[in-house]
């Protein structure tokens, strides 16, 4: 390495020359460009400038690149900047994990759609069949019954198969806001011990996560479920209508076996943060119904299924831009105002099981190792939770329901790992297929 040496890369120097030439008064855009500047070294500038091609994986993200991130690359080579939207390898998700709607589907359209994921789009025409949408029901509950004794043989709980299978599966990050849908679930509970008499539809809260070795916030969050999890338990006023389940070990044969049965996906992620997402493509295919932002891949998978067929909510990319850029964000003033929020406060405050989530609580209050509430979770709670009431009131019209599950599996094709394989090959490695033997 020549930089010990006193000496310059020589990448590094035409990197230098080239910014100068380029943008000869536009000093903060060359030091934002530069892939070392003050005193560090900017892998992500290094990467893009070392690359031949730069993908944002979605639509969404490949926007935020070319506009805001990367900006003075992007005006600088243009060409380089491309989408490929992720996508799933569904033969797995789909005819291995849910033997059952795969069978399902071959006798509806025939077996076309096992090579050509486009093909499930021929389900369209069953949306209205009371028959087919029957039994596709059925095989709903029958997967619900196989992950319910999964969970009776690893958590010890018997779950309700008529409850609504709402899942969070995914890495444990403060961006993909599991907070926020913990704090949702506290709502409900505060409003079950408010009024027992109100109506809630029956719930089971399925969450799948692994945090990272070091990351602290993350496992106290997980600690908080488990705990919230057990105070729901203990109450037999509360545990038949929510109930939440934390499996432990969350992994590729776990979510074989949680994405045939799940009803709700849930893709709450902060607008902007979550570059595609491709477990709101596996649970979409099998049938569940995205409880979405605006951010990654669920912008196209709204665009997919329409405004019908999805719930959206919360903030968009550049709500939650303006928020930042204003600088004038506060969440304490959320608490202070907002009865449903401080209600959660205070129940957290007291703890669960004599355990006491101070640093959680911070974090959304006052900070802790940054700024209150980065991800604007309470910013988005009322709109999550309006959203959650939409999810709950649908439930109500099965006949509905599984009409828009229907037209998620039938919307999915596009997500298929073979169409971005094949735009890679087009597009970017400019490489033949194979002629089919
Ligand atoms: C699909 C998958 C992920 C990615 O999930 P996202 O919701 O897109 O973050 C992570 N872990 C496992 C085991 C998966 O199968």
């Amino acid at each position: 390495m020549l930089i010990g040496d006193g000496k310059i890369p020589t990448g590094l120097l035409r990197q230098n020359i080239n910014l100068m030439r380029t943008y000869p008064n536009e000093a903060e855009l060359r030091n934002q460009m530069a892939i070392i500047s003050n005193g560090q070294v900017h892998m992500a500038n290094l990467c893009v400038e070392a690359s031949h091609t730069v993908n944002g994986v979605s639509s969404l993200h490949s926007g935020i690149i070319r506009d805001d991130l990367f900006r003075g690359f992007a005006r600088m080579t243009p060409e380089k900047f491309t989408n490929v939207t992720n996508g799933i390898a569904y033969r797995r998700w789909l005819c291995q994990a849910n033997p059952q709607l795969d069978a399902l589907i071959e006798e509806l359209i025939g077996p076309g759609f096992r090579k050509d994921a486009d093909r499930l789009e021929d389900l369209m025409k069953y949306k209205d069949d009371a028959a087919v949408l029957e039994r596709l029901a059925q095989i709903k509950r029958e997967n619900k019954l196989r992950l319910g004794q999964y969970i009776k043989d690893h958590n010890g709980v018997t779950v309700n198969p008529d409850s609504i299978f709402d899942v969070q599966v995914k890495r444990l990050h403060e961006y993909k806001r599991q907070l926020l849908n913990l704090i949702h679930i506290m709502y409900l509970y505060n409003r079950i011990k408010e009024d027992p008499s109100v109506d809630i539809q029956p719930r089971t809260f399925i969450f799948g996560a692994k945090a990272a070795a070091g990351y602290y916030m993350a496992k106290e969050i997980i600690h908080l479920a488990h705990c919230l999890a057990a105070k729901l338990e203990a109450d037999p006023a509360v545990r038949d209508r929510i109930r939440i389940v934390f499996l432990e070990n969350y992994s590729v044969s776990l979510s074989e076996l949680i994405m045939p049965a799940a009803e709700v996906s849930e893709q709450i992620s902060l607008a902007g943060k979550e570059a595609s997402g491709t477990g709101n493509m596996k649970l979409m295919i099998n049938g569940a119904i995205t409880l979405g932002t605006e951010d990654g891949a669920n912008v196209e998978i709204h665009q997919a299924v329409g405004d019908d067929n999805i719930f959206i909510f919360g903030m968009k990319v550049d709500e939650v831009k303006r928020l930042m850029d204003e600088g004038s964000y506060s969440p304490f003033s959320i608490v202070q105002s907002d009865h449903n929020i401080s209600e959660v406060i205070r129940l957290m405050s007291q703890g669960f099981g004599g355990e006491q989530f101070r640093d959680v609580i911070s974090s959304l209050t006052t900070g802790y190792n940054g700024a209150a509430d980065s991800y604007f979770v309470l910013a988005d709670f009322n709109s999550y939770r309006q959203a959650q009431e939409r999810v709950a009131a649908t439930y109500l019209d099965q006949r509905k329901w599984n009409s828009m599950s229907l037209v998620n599996i039938a919307k999915a094709g596009m997500f298929s790992a073979d169409r971005a394989v094949r735009e890679y090959a087009e597009r970017i490695w400019n490489i033949q297929p194979l002629p089919e033997k």
